[in-house]
């Protein structure tokens, strides 16, 4: 048996992104977000970030998101 160097290559593939989605790095994605206007949770099943634009369910508000932090987004009215 001939063990092949290019395993390695294979490996240091998988270890780029640790503990993280691998195919969105840096990428933050919120799942859900708390209405500013009305206090209603939305979740959001799709995902979004930043840069998008949600509406809330409950009061059909429209928010521009902006990145905040890793848990919640930071939604600014349109
Ligand atoms: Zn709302």
């Amino acid at each position: 048996m001939v063990v092949r160097d290019d395993r390695d290559v294979d490996l240091d593939d998988d270890d780029d992104e640790p503990g993280a989605g691998s195919d969105r790095p840096k990428k933050i994605v919120y799942s859900e977000f708390d209405c500013p206007a009305c206090d209603a949770n939305n979740p959001y099943d799709d995902g979004f970030s930043a840069g998008a634009i949600v509406r809330c369910m409950t009061c059909g508000t429209d928010f521009d998101v902006f990145e905040a932090t890793e848990r919640k987004p930071r939604l600014r009215e349109k």
